[in-house]
């Protein structure tokens, strides 16, 4: 019997940024994952976005890992056809293995790390008790159950995963290839739909290392032909798609797997009990469409190795009231709720076509284009010329 004081279980992108957080603040914990080193797995492929990158820092790990991403100042938004803002952005592309791959290099020498699965946990009021598929057993104080999708122990505590939208979106992911040139001309881009029964919200393509990377989303049944059109004639269905891409990338093609991947919103009923707490996707998924999920990963994790477990752990006891304070923790709250409202809003702003929803595209369109203008307004005053010239040349290609 090992004894610690926190059991993490699950080294993915919330167990693992824990491990490396308890670990530093000198906490004793375990990590427990059946894998030494995390597999590819199409999952986040790109941070974006001030508050992203801010809530990742409240970790203190974000500094060390992004240095292993793509860093990316500039995307440029576009639709129909029309490149409409070359926006200032703060984003880092990188694959989800190598990310969680360097968080786990953020884990200090002293947190152990098991490489086994857990195969049941008995909890308490006091102590709790994991067992591991390699027959070891670990008596901890509290358990972070932090094993994303993987349902079955949860269930042995009964703890229920609830369908809110299946299927509610699909992600694809693939490598973009500029055809008769070495580069796209854009940093970076997003491409919003041309119209709702396109069922497809937007193309995200950003740099990871030399490869320019794609994830398009899609509001699709699993079985819908066109994932196999997709598969088997890739640059043909996307263009049939989204006709009016090629005007912005040029000509391109696709090049290596093209990973697909539905994703449920879930929730988890029957949580709240004592010496057992839930993080990231093991608490409640979100859909990849609103690039969400790592936001509530970092927040979950940052809130509770921050704030919930030191105060827990200096009084005796893990009772259900000591781990409510985490649930019930406002930071959290507001950000688990924004992002299911978020997942909602997306698919309809995309594809409804009621008069609300056709009206809230246009008023999309119309930000967009007025925010881009006015920048570009801007440039040409402050900038001398050289952006208002590299825009035109965007829009002469464009033109109907
Ligand atoms: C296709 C896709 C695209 C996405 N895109 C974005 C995006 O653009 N932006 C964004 O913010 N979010 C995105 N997300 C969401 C984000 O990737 C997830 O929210 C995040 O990866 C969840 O991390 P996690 O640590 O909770 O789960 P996981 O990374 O799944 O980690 C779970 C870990 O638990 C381990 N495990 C499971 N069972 C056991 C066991 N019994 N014992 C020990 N270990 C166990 C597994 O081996 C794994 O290492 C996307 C998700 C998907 C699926």
């Amino acid at each position: 019997m090992r004894y610690t004081d926190i059991a993490i279980i699950g080294g993915g992108l919330a167990g693992s940024t824990a491990a490396a957080m308890l670990g530093r603040a000198g906490i004793p914990a375990i990590l427990i994952d059946p894998r030494p080193v995390y597999p590819p797995d199409f999952r986040v492929e790109k941070l974006s976005g001030h508050m992203q990158i801010e809530r990742f820092r409240k970790t203190g790990i974000a500094e060390a890992v992004l240095r292993a991403a793509s860093h990316e100042t500039e995307n440029w938004i576009a639709r129909y056809g029309y490149l409409l803002d070359r926006k200032p952005v703060v984003q880092y592309g990188i694959l989800y293995d190598a990310l969680v791959n360097a968080i786990r290099t953020e884990i200090p020498a002293g947190t152990e790390q098991l490489f086994a699965k857990a195969v049941s946990i008995s909890t308490s009021a006091e102590r709790q008790r994991v067992l591991l598929s390699n027959d070891e057993e670990i008596s901890a104080r509290l358990v972070v159950l932090a094993n994303g999708l993987n349902v079955g122990l949860r269930q042995t505590l009964g703890i229920e995963r609830r369908i809110v939208s299946r299927c509610h979106s699909i992600s694809l992911g693939f490598d973009m290839v500029p055809v008769g040139r070495p580069a796209f001309d854009f940093p970076a881009l997003t491409y919003f739909s041309e119209r709702p029964d396109d069922l497809t919200p937007y193309i995200s393509l950003f740099p990871v290392g030399k490869t320019m990377r794609a994830n398009l989303f899609v509001y699709r049944e699993i079985d819908d032909p066109w994932l196999q059109r997709m598969r088997r004639a890739p640059e043909e269905t996307l263009n049939a798609t989204l006709p009016r891409l090629s005007r912005i990338t040029g000509a391109f093609r696709i090049g290596g797997d093209i990973k697909v991947r539905p994703a449920d919103l879930s929730v988890s009923a029957g949580f709240l009990q004592p010496g057992v707490v839930l993080v990231g996707d093991a608490f409640e998924t979100t859909c990849p469409v609103t690039g969400t999920g790592t936001d509530k990963v970092f927040t979950d994790v940052e809130r509770l190795c921050n704030v919930h477990i030191p105060n827990w752990l200096a009084t005796d006891g893990m009772d259900a009231g000591k781990i409510a304070a985490f649930y019930d923790d406002p930071v959290k709250k507001a950000c688990d709720e924004w992002s299911a409202a978020k997942a909602h809003h997306f698919r309809s702003v995309s594809i409804d076509k009621g008069l609300y929803w056709r009206a809230q595209r246009v008023a999309r369109f119309v930000v967009w284009l007025g925010e881009g203008l006015l920048r570009r307004l801007l440039h040409s005053r402050t900038a001398a010329g050289g952006n208002a010239s590299r825009f035109s040349i965007i829009r002469s290609r464009t033109a109907p």
